[in-house]
């Protein structure tokens, strides 16, 4: 595979890049990273990003997207990381639950939402995962029950959801229909975080801050409208945002700054002979990744669907950067905790659940890419309201 740019997407390239130091003074202060608590200045950052055409990329024209490719998102996210600016403050909004929208919502839906996510002005949260439903999220309890003329009523408590606290919106997964299978008989909603019966409540995580949340629904009355994709087949949008979550993890790495030099530039003449192995195999595995991701975006430029292999890129990545964060702690001393590095060390553990644990993608790479018998699941033919 040719590595290097194109003329065009150098041409493309050229261009971020000045655009890029003609506006770095507009930037927010503070690292590119997953989470941050002071939202607006980086509110108003994705604004001039997507007024300047870097937010929403692969998005179509129609929507306000560019209708490029994921090659020039990548090209965009590898310059932010080399001006050390961060990129758009609705990673989730902008990376996976408007594609779901762009790929099953009604025109109103599309016209109504997507400009608005695109700009910043309206951030979006996902609400999939439940108490008793995170890697199992097909065995959700929240219930929507159909009014008798029309609209729903929703009754139910969602948890981990990042940014539900700065939230305009929420794509919510429900159970429409107990007496089917669990993989059917639920529906996707779009719920508007303001509406009555919505609380949120912030969960403090052990790196300080409250990045996600605790989402309660007691009796919210949705209209028709709210209803993303068709009735009862929501397991077929959640699998379409699933997918862009799992693709985007594994290309986001320029975004989120972790790189090789993000590790070895804090040792640069201070790294102990018996750390340099351990450094070494992590800048060996970051590497892998970056190629990975780099073969999963050639898939995708060839017209191909990236498959659950992406899912090793997000396992490899994160154990890689959890090991480079140890090892700059060990060569740096405790006090290495005090600062950015206790708290990266703090964040990277949760990422190990976020976006799918390693057992399940494992097991998913062990069952689909390399045909290993699949796991006993006795539910899968059995009414849910039976289990
Ligand atoms: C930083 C962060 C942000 C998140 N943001 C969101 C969000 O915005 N919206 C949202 O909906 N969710 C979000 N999540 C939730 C995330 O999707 C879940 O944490 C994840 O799916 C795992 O679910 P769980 O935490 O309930 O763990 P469980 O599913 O309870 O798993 C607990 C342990 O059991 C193991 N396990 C479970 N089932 C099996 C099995 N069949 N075989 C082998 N091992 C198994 C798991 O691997 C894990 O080690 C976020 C999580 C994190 C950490």
């Amino acid at each position: 595979m040719d590595l290097s740019d194109s003329a065009p997407l150098a041409a493309y390239r050229a261009k971020i890049r000045q655009w890029l130091a003609e506006n770095r003074d507009h930037a927010p202060i503070g690292k590119p990273g997953l989470h941050v608590t002071d939202i607006e200045p980086f509110r108003a950052w994705q604004k001039l990003l997507a007024q300047a055409g870097l937010v929403g990329v692969t998005w179509p024209a129609e929507y306000g997207g560019q209708g490029l490719g994921m090659i020039e998102q990548a090209v965009i996210n590898s310059e932010l990381h080399r001006a050390g600016l961060p990129g758009a403050l609705d990673i989730i909004g902008v990376g996976n639950l408007a594609p779901t929208v762009i790929a099953h919502g009604t025109s109103w839906q599309k016209d109504r939402h997507l400009r608005p996510l695109l700009q910043g002005d309206e951030i979006w949260c996902q609400l999939f995962s439940e108490p008793a439903a995170g890697s199992d999220v097909a065995g959700i309890r929240t219930r929507a029950i159909r009014g008798e003329g029309g609209g729903w009523r929703l009754n139910g408590q969602k948890v981990w959801t990042t940014n539900a606290q700065h939230a305009a919106f929420g794509l919510l997964l429900a159970r429409t229909d107990p007496s089917v299978p669990k993989h059917r008989g639920l529906t996707v909603f779009i719920v508007p975080m303001t509406a009555a019966g919505v609380e949120v409540r912030p969960l403090r995580q052990l790196t300080g801050i409250a990045a996600f949340n605790e989402v309660f629904l007691d009796d919210v009355m949705l209209g028709d409208e709210a209803v993303l994709g068709s009735v009862d087949d929501g397991w077929t949008v959640a699998m379409t945002c699933l997918m862009y979550e799992r693709f985007n993890l594994l290309t986001m790495l320029d975004q989120i700054g972790w790189q090789p030099s993000m590790f070895a530039e804090p040792l640069r003449h201070k790294l102990p002979p018996h750390l340099e192995q351990r450094l070494a195999s992590v800048i060996v595995d970051m590497l892998a990744v970056r190629y990975s991701g780099h073969r999963a975006l050639s898939k995708v430029a060839n017209g191909e669907v990236p498959g659950p292999e992406a899912g090793l890129g997000k396992i490899t990545l994160v154990d890689a950067a959890i090991r480079g964060a140890q090892v700059v702690t060990e060569a740096l001393g405790p006090s290495a905790l005090d600062g950015e590095w206790g708290y990266l060390l703090a964040e990277m553990q949760g990422l190990r659940s976020g976006g799918g644990t390693d057992e399940i993608l494992l097991t998913t790479i062990g069952e689909r890419v390399l045909g290993l018998p699949a796991e006993p699941r006795l539910d899968k033919e059995r009414a849910f309201n039976e289990l």
